[in-house]
């Protein structure tokens, strides 16, 4: 079994709001059903979950009733991205079904404590693949807050033993510097010495590093419970088939047990 996460940027116009890039999700779906695998998909949740959440300041948790409203929306402009995603999968075949992780799951300041996997084990069982995403959920600490795709997927592919965790970006992986601002390097191999060389160049309160920091630290995770996990490119065309089909590709391989 394979957990593939779709970062926000690739399936959305991350500064559009509510802006889908539905080419971009017609090719991965049939990609997705071309491979042919047993799959749990995750996705962000891009210019959708992002904006209404922070206006709201969903992630901080409760301080306010009016909240409310806002997690609300959070959820339903997920609900709406869900939507797309698992339209998209089920025209070219794949009998995909969106699960709302919001429904499984709770958190203990922001991590998951609570996780209901039975519906889930029994969606793969029978063939079907399960369509999840970054959500705002209960939190026994703080209320509620945003659980990122990129826990849920390096849970989901621990809890369940999967094989590989496939992080799709924009980006061909993690790199000595963010590509998009300076020359950088690509990293073929990201151990816990990369995630420190990264804290240490971006010590402060303003990650330069955006979701790469923390998504590596979600893939180390699941890669020291012995998870092959990969980041690389979903916008490249073809690269998402070959990797589920456990074909080499230009990527980031995250290994935990690195002697360095
Ligand atoms: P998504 O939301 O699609 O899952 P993020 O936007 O959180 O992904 O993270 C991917 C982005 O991180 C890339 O688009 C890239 O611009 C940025 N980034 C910052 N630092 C790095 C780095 N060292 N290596 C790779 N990408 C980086």
């Amino acid at each position: 079994m394979i957990v593939l996460k779709l970062g926000g940027s690739v399936i959305t116009v991350k500064d559009k709001p509510m802006t889908p890039r539905p080419e971009t999700i017609r090719r991965l779906a049939g990609e997705i059903a071309e491979a042919d695998v047993k799959l749990i998909l995750i996705h962000g949740g891009g210019s959708y979950g992002h904006p209404v959440a922070s206006r709201y300041g969903i992630k901080g948790g409760y301080s306010s009733e009016n909240q409310l409203q806002g997690l609300a929306e959070t959820h339903q402009a997920m609900v709406k991205l869900n939507t797309l995603i698992v339209e998209a999968l089920i025209k070219a075949g794949v009998p995909a079904i969106g699960v709302p992780p919001s429904s499984l799951i709770i958190t203990t300041d922001g991590r998951i404590t609570e996780l209901e996997l039975q519906a889930l084990r029994g969606m793969l069982k029978i063939g079907l693949t399960p369509v999840l995403y970054g959500d705002a959920v209960l939190d026994t600490m703080l209320g509620f807050t945003i659980l990122s795709g990129d826990q849920l997927a390096s849970r989901l592919a621990v809890e369940l033993g999967a094989e590989r965790l496939i992080y799709g970006v924009d980006v061909d992986g993690v790199y000595t510097k963010d590509p998009k601002r300076d020359e950088a390097e690509l990293l073929e191999r990201v151990t816990p010495k990369t995630l420190r060389e990264l804290e240490a160049a971006s010590p402060t309160a303003v990650d330069v590093t955006g979701g790469m920091r923390a998504k590596i630290e979600e893939a180390l995770r699941a890669a020291e419970r012995g998870v092959e996990v990969v980041i690389l490119n979903a916008m490249r065309e073809g690269i998402i088939l070959k990797a589920l089909r456990g074909e080499s590709v230009r990527g980031s391989w995250v290994v935990a047990d690195a002697d360095d």
